[in-house]
């Protein structure tokens, strides 16, 4: 991507030109200090890590070999884990876990939260009062927050741990606009701390049957501190003023559809206690034989494919 600013151009790739020494990197700011220099730090990933986490990078770990946040590199080639990637011709990416559904329909039971698992009964409790009895093995995807406070008898060293997981909430929405091709990017990543959105992606340049044709259909995320609340007609009134300021959206644009979402639990903090509590919890949760995996079962940064594979290593594991 070409810089505009000339300035703040010429400072990042200053920066990568003579990053510093490579060494074993304790937090997130020592990792693209040293990885991409001052340049890239100061002027990009500082600004848009902490409008993200909430959360000062020295107080994180460092992301080291993650596909999800690559070192930047000075190539003219595109690189990153998503420069390429398969997508529903039709229907979302939904229509991949409907089909998927589809095979094991008969045996799932849907919007029914489990209440309370007893791991030496071996019995699960859902909201309505209904149980499950009898199984041998359980593969979790519940949140760990979520997870470990519903198992009958966890003791308080593991209780506390659970609790001291970080991590942020996420407000999204979701528009639909009367214009064709509103932007010709797939998405965007804000760093600026005065426009409310990290992130605005449009469906619609994925695939043209997810909006109508003519229109465009488009996404924006704003994070949220963990545990705070939000207002979600002054977001909603922010979102479309900064889509405005930002060049996304023009003040002549008809918004036609909207779609408010909130995600309590989106992006994992790899705070500097991460390892500690996430040992505590894995190994009562091997002693329990629970099979906690995915995203947020595994507590970690991972994406779609990602959660596919879980599930079929989980799955290995069962005798
Ligand atoms: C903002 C955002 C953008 C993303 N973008 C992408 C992307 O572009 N590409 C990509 O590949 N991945 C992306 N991801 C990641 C992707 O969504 C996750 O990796 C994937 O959804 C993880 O699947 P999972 O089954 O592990 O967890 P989830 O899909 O979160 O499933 C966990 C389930 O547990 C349920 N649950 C919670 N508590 C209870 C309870 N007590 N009882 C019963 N059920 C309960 C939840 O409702 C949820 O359905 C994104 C994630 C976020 C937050």
């Amino acid at each position: 991507m070409k810089l505009k600013n000339r300035r703040i151009a010429a400072e990042c790739a200053a920066g990568l030109k003579y990053p510093g020494e490579k060494k074993k990197y304790k937090t997130f700011k020592d990792w693209i200090l040293g990885t991409s220099g001052k340049g890239i730090y100061e002027h990009f990933m500082r600004p848009y890590n902490e409008k993200l986490y909430h959360c000062k990078l020295d107080k994180m770990l460092p992301f080291g070999q993650s596909a999800y946040v690559p070192e930047v590199k000075r190539k003219r080639k595109a690189y990153g884990y998503n420069i390429e990637f398969y997508y529903p011709a039709a229907g979302g990416i939904g229509s991949f876990s409907k089909t998927l559904s589809g095979f094991v329909f008969d045996r799932t039971l849907l919007n029914a939260e489990v209440k309370e698992i007893d791991p030496v009964k071996r019995e699960i409790t859902y909201g309505d009062g209904m149980k499950a009895a009898g199984f041998k093995e359980i593969i979790s995807t519940l949140p760990l927050p979520e997870l470990i406070p519903r198992i009958k008898g966890a003791p308080k060293k593991v209780l506390a741990a659970a609790k001291k997981l970080r991590y942020i909430s996420l407000f999204a929405l979701n528009l639909g606009i009367g214009r064709e091709k509103v932007n010709k990017n797939h998405w965007l990543y804000f760093a600026d701390p005065e426009i409310c959105f990290y992130r605005t992606g449009f469906y619609s340049n994925v695939s043209k049957k997810l909006c109508p044709p003519g229109m465009s259909s488009l996404y924006t995320e704003v994070s949220l501190k963990q545990g705070t609340g939000y207002d979600q007609k002054k977001l909603v009134k922010n979102i479309k003023r900064d889509l405005i300021e930002t060049g996304v959206l023009k003040t002549s644009d008809n918004i036609i559809a909207e779609q408010p979402l909130y995600i309590k639990y989106a992006y994992v903090i790899f705070d500097l206690n991460y390892h500690k509590n996430i040992a505590i919890l894995r190994e009562y949760l091997k002693k329990v034989k629970i099979i906690s995996t995915g995203r947020y079962g595994a507590w970690n940064y991972s994406a779609m494919e990602e959660a596919l594979l879980d599930g079929k290593a989980a799955a290995g594991l069962i005798k």
